[in-house]
């Protein structure tokens, strides 16, 4: 049983390694067949309780709702329904994450929050109901929720363990568009013929924790619609594959975030320092084994 008032959360970003559209669903998603896997790069959120009744967030970036549209306010919400109300609470969220940049920020500090509340306030949902409470409040919630590396189809939520990927650098790279998910699924045309097996021979090389067979088979179907919009963007993934120990790279999600995947630590620095000057962001992380965890 908990006894502070507080407690702090880390919610880590995630990459799609594969991405493939297989279909539009009649609720208007679609399913996919995705690999995921979660990074170091991530949010902090810390969960206060209040002595009011009602739920508050706060969040470092300008750009993020703090209202009923942001995903830890909504996620507060539904497990305040689910029990019936529990008092008051604060969530002040540290933003690292790029905003709507296919790193799954908001689903994240969804994650997060389920997991914190739940735990700060003792009310002992178990993991399935958290996880459906979840599902509701977005697609890639689920993930978050699991964390490590999972194969996703569905709308990405029927997950598949994978064995994580140990410590590799990935340099995140991002120009600074911001894209909604909505926005390019609406322009994607799905291929009439499907990529038949590639889902599968990229699972394999997870199996066999075959890094240069993961990163040789990167693929992201988003990057279609996205690239016919943004063109500089493909340039730029072009440049990216062009530096020295880029073992792959890939737009994430749905953009319009580039990750490499790289060699060792000293290529990733070396690619950093190159395009530090060159785009709106850019930084090191590594593969990541968790999703959300509580860290106090
Ligand atoms: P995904 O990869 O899951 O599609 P994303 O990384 O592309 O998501 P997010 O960073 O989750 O995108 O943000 C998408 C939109 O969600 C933003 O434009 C923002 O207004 C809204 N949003 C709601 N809650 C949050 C939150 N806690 N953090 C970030 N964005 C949020």
């Amino acid at each position: 049983m908990r006894t502070t008032d507080t407690i702090k959360v880390v919610a880590n970003a995630k990459i799609n390694l594969y991405l493939d559209v297989v279909g539009k669903r009649q609720d208007g998603y679609h399913n996919l067949e995705t690999i995921f896997h979660s990074i170091g790069l991530h949010d902090e959120l810390i969960l206060n309780k209040q002595v009011k009744k009602g739920i508050s967030v706060i969040c470092t970036h300008p750009d993020v709702p703090t209202d009923k549209r942001n995903l830890a306010y909504l996620a507060a919400q539904s497990l305040y329904d689910e029990v019936g109300g529990f008092g008051g609470i604060e969530i002040y969220i540290n933003k690292s994450i790029p905003v709507a940049a296919g790193l799954a920020g908001g689903s994240a500090n969804a994650a997060a929050t389920l997991v914190g509340v739940n735990e700060l306030f003792d009310l002992g949902i178990d993991d399935e109901v958290i996880r459906h409470i979840g599902r509701e409040l977005g697609a890639d919630v689920p993930f978050c929720l699991h964390g490590g590396a999972a194969f996703g189809s569905g709308i990405g939520d029927i997950l598949e363990p994978l064995s994580p990927l140990t410590d590799i650098s990935v340099v995140l790279i991002n120009s600074g568009v911001q894209i909604t998910t909505k926005s390019v699924f609406d322009k994607l045309h799905i291929p009439l013929t499907r990529r038949e097996n590639n889902s599968i021979i990229v699972k394999s090389y997870f199996e066999t924790g075959d890094l240069f067979g993961i990163a040789g088979n990167l693929y992201n179907l988003l990057e279609i619609p996205v690239f016919s919009n943004y063109p500089k963007l493909s340039e730029l993934k072009n440049e990216v594959s062009k530096q020295e120990g880029c073992l792959g790279v890939l737009m994430s999600g749905s953009g319009a975030t580039l990750f490499a995947l790289m060699e060792d630590k000293s290529a990733a620095q070396q690619c950093e320092t190159y395009f530090k000057k060159r785009v709106n962001y850019c930084s090191i992380t590594q593969t990541s084994s968790v999703g959300v965890y509580i860290a106090n």
